[in-house]
């Protein structure tokens, strides 16, 4: 404090990193930012916080951003500064000429969820009333797709069933393909703490996480399931249960359907999802799986929390919902210390789903078709809405090579670098003939744009953030827009631009509107949100402070739904050509494609991505410690230094994805998951060999 000087102001406001949502203090000197405080009063972090929320926000000032619009004719030209304006006028021209010659189904765009909720509702109605079409969708699409599909199915309701406090009361926390101390850290040490305090943990993970072992801390038992087996190790887990009599049969007769559950028990209880049967499958010792059974059905409260390494898989769908089948056999819904939790990557990921973000479900997860719901938007919005669902993002980049999707509206996603198959996105991009790309820096995606719309963080602007706790927080302006408008007013001024007649003055009017259309959102207002009113969603008639933990006396689809998964195998099938499984993760002080992170002092913690490979694996091929390796998969290669390590079993390597010159997602593949195309990130099979370097 001495060096930077006494703060004269602060602004409490929300992280905009993970979907944990930790409060934060921003100190000013002047219009200078000085330094990120954790809140003590906040909700999600009671004073906690990470390298993340702490030191990663210089990029706000990096002197990388575009702060000026930006246009070009074709992508082999340079850039050209003009005016808003010149802009939008030229971006609209594209926009109405496209609609004109192809239709609106030509058209479409991209949802963030770094923005704000009032931002990505702006820019669903923009593609919905604006274009005219429903190819709207979302990064969720590559993250969290199939927790929305998988507990819509099963609970009735697309989000996590508690609030973070509640791991205070857990007794066993099953962790499945997540990794908290590295990608939500402050809700990673909620759970040391509770390990800490005496309760139980167990890890499905091909990975040996911290959580697994660290100082003081070791999981009761660890499952190094090989990648792409999740479903298999649940059933495996669910067939103990059921077999052993260790089921919650007066929790399921009286709360979920008891036919279902009849079905579902008969199919986990065949021989062949044994333990013993499935271990050559998974690689998990029997004896273990059903250790770990036995302690989740019988060892009290039970918590069950997840990551992308259950939703980033051909089945992630499936998995989600044999959680789901887990939670409810063992009774672990409703209530303190139990409950089915995705922890979500993005700080907004949550809202940007509950805000209509995906091509088949308007805001409030009500699907495009249904003639009611469709009617109550078009009469607030005074437009005809297209009832048939639009297209997904890889769809909408098949559709462009094939020539019948022509312009595309992305605001703050860089798919080029994030979505799976770079080269397939390459070429869907390459063929549009408008790109439109709204961000703070020119990523990799805007390689391929004609027009650059400079973006504004998330110091800059004010509306709210939905954590994966379903809590809507306050971001609150901290200083000047750099380019002089909120990514709310731009979207405005582009839907003016075609001709809509939006003129929102803040925020909280967007706010407004949601909640009219939206019932999960009913009594959510700006002046409560404001004022730090802990609201965690549904808010409504019902439940009008918050509903902090859901499913409490019953499903909100009604009866809980026992769905039978059957374990597919994936595609990628190790072979002579390709005898190891990729997967892949985050580290602490990076952020995703690290577009932020990486223009801030946390790039010291981690100047590259590594590939960690067993020490038998790295022997084999002739690899130490720090050579670099040419990573090959049937997508594509790159070249990583390898580190070699035992945290990864033999037949596994894992890497980061957090720098462009590695673009770890060359090689991972177009499977994807098959109930909402979520790409399968977390398999992949390669072949690693020696090389002299990138
Ligand atoms: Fe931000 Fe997540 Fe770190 Fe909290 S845990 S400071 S929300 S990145």
């Amino acid at each position: 404090v001495k060096a930077i000087g006494k703060p004269e102001r602060s602004v409490v406001t929300t992280c905009a990193y993970c979907g944990v949502g930790c409060t934060f203090r921003a100190e000013m000197r002047g219009e200078q930012l000085v330094r990120m405080v954790p809140w003590k009063d906040g909700k999600a972090n009671h004073g906690h916080s990470c390298v993340k929320g702490r030191f990663a926000w210089g990029y706000a000032n990096h002197q990388d951003r575009i702060t000026k619009p930006m246009i070009r004719d074709s992508i082999d030209q340079p850039w050209q500064e003009v005016s808003w304006e010149e802009a939008l006028d030229y971006a609209a021209g594209k926009i109405r000429k496209i609609k004109a010659e192809h239709g609106a189904r030509a058209l479409g765009g991209i949802t963030s969820s770094r923005c704000t909720n009032e931002e990505t509702f702006l820019v669903q109605k923009l593609i919905r009333a604006g274009f005219g079409s429903n190819n709207t969708d979302t990064c969720a699409r590559v993250c969290h797709s199939p927790t929305g599909y998988g507990l819509s199915t099963t609970f009735g309701t697309s989000a996590g069933t508690q609030d973070f406090d509640s791991v205070m009361d857990s007794d066993v926390i099953m962790l499945i393909g997540a990794n908290p101390t590295d990608a939500h850290p402050v809700f990673g040490s909620r759970i040391k703490q509770r390990l800490r305090q005496g309760a139980k943990m167990i890890v499905l993970d091909p990975r040996r996480i911290d959580l697994v072992k660290s100082p003081h801390i070791e999981a009761a038992h660890h499952l190094p399931l090989k990648p792409g087996t999740n479903v298999a190790v649940l059933t495996s887990i669910a067939h103990v249960i059921v077999t052993e009599g260790l089921a919650n049969e007066e929790f399921i007769r009286e709360r979920c359907d008891w036919d279902e559950y009849q079905d579902w028990a008969r199919f986990v209880s065949d021989e062949r999802h044994s333990p013993e049967f499935l271990e050559a499958v998974t690689g998990v010792p029997a004896e273990t799986v059903r250790e770990a059974a036995r302690l989740f059905a019988t060892g009290g409260n039970g918590a069950i929390y997840y990551g992308l390494g259950v939703t980033e898989h051909s089945q992630g769908s499936s998995t989600v919902m044999a959680i789901a089948n887990l939670a409810m056999a063992t009774g672990n819904i409703g209530r303190s210390g139990v409950g089915v939790n995705p922890l979500r990557g993005q700080n907004n990921v949550q809202g940007a789903c509950d805000m209509g973000s995906f091509p088949h479900e308007l805001p409030g997860y009500r699907h495009i078709s249904q003639d009611d719901t469709r009617k109550l938007f078009e009469d607030d919005w005074g437009v005809t809405l297209d009832p048939e669902p639009g297209l997904r993002i890889p769809n909408m980049l098949d559709a462009a090579v094939d020539g019948t999707f022509k312009a595309i509206y992305i605001q703050g996603e860089d798919i080029l670098q994030s979505d799976p198959d770079t080269h397939h996105v390459a070429a869907g991009l390459a063929a549009m003939e408008c790109v439109i790309v709204h961000d703070l820096f020119l990523n990799e995606t805007a390689n391929y744009a004609h027009v650059f719309l400079p973006g504004s963080t998330f110091l800059e602007k004010e509306g709210t953030f939905t954590n994966a706790e379903r809590r809507i927080q306050p971001v609150r302006r901290v200083m000047e827009p750099a380019n002089g408008y909120e990514d709310w007013e731009v979207t405005q001024l582009l839907a003016n631009a075609i001709g809509c007649e939006w003129d929102y003055s803040h925020p909280g009017e967007i706010l407004a509107e949601i909640a009219r259309l939206t019932p999960t959102f009913a009594g959510v207002t700006w002046d409560r949100v404001k004022s730090g009113e802990p609201l965690q969603w549904p808010v409504n008639d019902k439940a009008p402070q918050g509903s902090p933990i859901m499913h409490v006396d019953g499903f909100v689809r009604g009866k809980g739904k026992f769905v039978v998964t059957e374990y597919v195998p994936t595609d990628e099938k190790t072979g002579p050509r390709y005898p190891l499984l990729l997967t892949t993760g985050r580290i602490l002080s990076q952020y995703n494609v690290g577009a932020q992170t990486r223009r801030t002092g946390n790039v010291v913690w981690h100047e590259e991505d590594l590939l960690e490979m067993h020490p038998t694996d790295a022997e084999n091929r002739g690899l130490r410690d720090g050579d670099y390796a040419r990573l090959a998969s049937r997508a594509g290669e790159t070249t990583l230094r390898v580190k070699v390590t035992d945290r990864v079993a033999p037949g596994v390597v894992y890497t980061t994805f957090h720098h462009p010159a590695t673009q770890a997602n060359v090689v991972t593949t177009d499977n994807s998951d098959w109930a909402t195309n979520c790409p399968e990130y977390k398999v992949t099979a390669v072949q690693v060999t020696p090389s002299n370097g990138p």
